[in-house]
């Protein structure tokens, strides 16, 4: 059984911190004192994407730095409007392999769900900013048809809370879910997809924890964090809750040119991490995603730069790099994907 959720006293400080997040691409150059750049930095029109970063994610930001690598992950930019070949709306094959509302079952085991199209931040190079959500989320009002797809599939042991950021929903609404869920008995772990902890940490409440803590499943939450800039001690103290409410915590990233694409960069996130009690998990090549080919880094730099961390860091601190590709089994890792690239020299 599930104990009862106590009532907020007041609304959650964590939604009106959500709510207040900056939306005006110019109110962010100002913040950050880059304001008579503003011309240079913008697209002269409209990416059909929408600004969107929490306060404490901008306050994370160097003052003055218009490639701070926070900013960049960020701020939209004149590069998303051109078209560029093999940079499709649909890059990872979601829209093929949908099963019932809200279920995406690719993998053996292990389902996904997409629990919301919301999220406190939009990233620009994200693959799903071309979903089409509003059809496509389990909690459009149609939980009763993705649980009883995972209900009727007995091989399906976990199941992933993904999005947007599932962690969107207010805890209530994530209770509704998992109280269903837990009605399955073939279901042994959940996994959560978030990015919320590191960029509103105070989505992490009580309320959160007294949900988390009190689940009758293995709890695994897999943050999205690129840059070691993106962890402070308020995200240190989120994450200590996470795993005092029992979960597993696991981190991945995306390789991002001009964020992280490289050894040091990476060495200092996965250190950083560690810190924080979590471990790197999959590093991503980049989705071809229209609108974020700007971000793209070439496999055999990218395993140049692998090479690398692996000399710089204990073999657990190593993300797994690995290559999303439309109708694999699984996630491929990148080397064999494409064992036959060169290898180019870095830094
Ligand atoms: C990435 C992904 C998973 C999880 O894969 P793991 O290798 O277990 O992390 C599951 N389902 C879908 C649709 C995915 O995209
Ligand atoms: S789904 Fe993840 S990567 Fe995409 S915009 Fe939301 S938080 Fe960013």
């Amino acid at each position: 059984m599930i104990p009862a959720m106590p009532l907020p006293a007041q609304p959650r400080r964590w939604q009106a911190l959500w709510r207040e997040a900056i939306a005006d691409p110019h109110e962010l150059l100002a913040l950050l004192g880059l304001s008579d750049r503003a011309a240079e930095l913008l697209p002269p029109s409209d990416t059909g994407f929408a600004l969107r970063v929490p306060r404490g994610f901008a306050a994370k930001m160097r003052h003055g730095d218009p490639a701070d690598p926070l900013l960049l992950q960020v701020l939209p930019q004149a590069a998303e409007l051109g078209e560029v070949p093999g940079f499709t709306r649909d890059a990872v094959g979601d829209l093929a392999s949908r099963a019932a509302g809200g279920v995406l079952h690719k993998y053996e085991g292990r389902a996904l769900l997409v629990a919301t199209g919301s999220c406190a931040v939009h990233c620009r190079y994200c693959f799903r900013r071309h979903f089409p959500y509003a059809e496509e989320t389990a909690a459009a009002n149609r939980w009763r048809e993705a649980i009883e797809h995972l209900r009727g599939d007995a091989s399906i042991h976990e199941v992933i809370l993904s999005g947007g950021d599932p962690l969107s929903l207010a805890t209530p609404k994530l209770a509704e879910l998992t109280d269903a869920l837990a009605t399955i008995p073939h279901i042994r772990r959940l996994r959560i997809h978030t990015r919320l902890p590191i960029v509103l940490p105070e989505r992490v409440d009580d309320e959160c924890l007294h949900w988390l803590a009190g689940l009758p499943f293995q709890r695994v939450v897999v943050l999205h964090a690129n840059h070691a800039n993106e962890i402070d001690a308020s995200v240190d103290a989120a994450c200590a809750r996470l795993r005092e409410a029992g979960a597993t915590l696991l981190n991945q990233s995306v390789l991002l040119a001009g964020v992280n694409d490289g050894a040091a960069a990476l060495a200092a996130l996965s250190e950083r991490l560690f810190a924080a009690g979590v471990l790197p998990y999959y590093l991503h090549l980049l989705d071809r995603v229209q609108g974020a080919a700007h971000f793209d880094v070439e496999p055999s730099r990218a395993f140049a730069i692998m090479d690398a961390l692996r000399i710089r860091l204990p073999g657990y601190l190593v993300p797994r790099l690995v290559r999303e590709t439309a109708g694999a089994p699984s996630k491929i890792p990148a080397e064999f994907d494409a064992a036959m690239a060169p290898r180019s020299g870095i830094e």
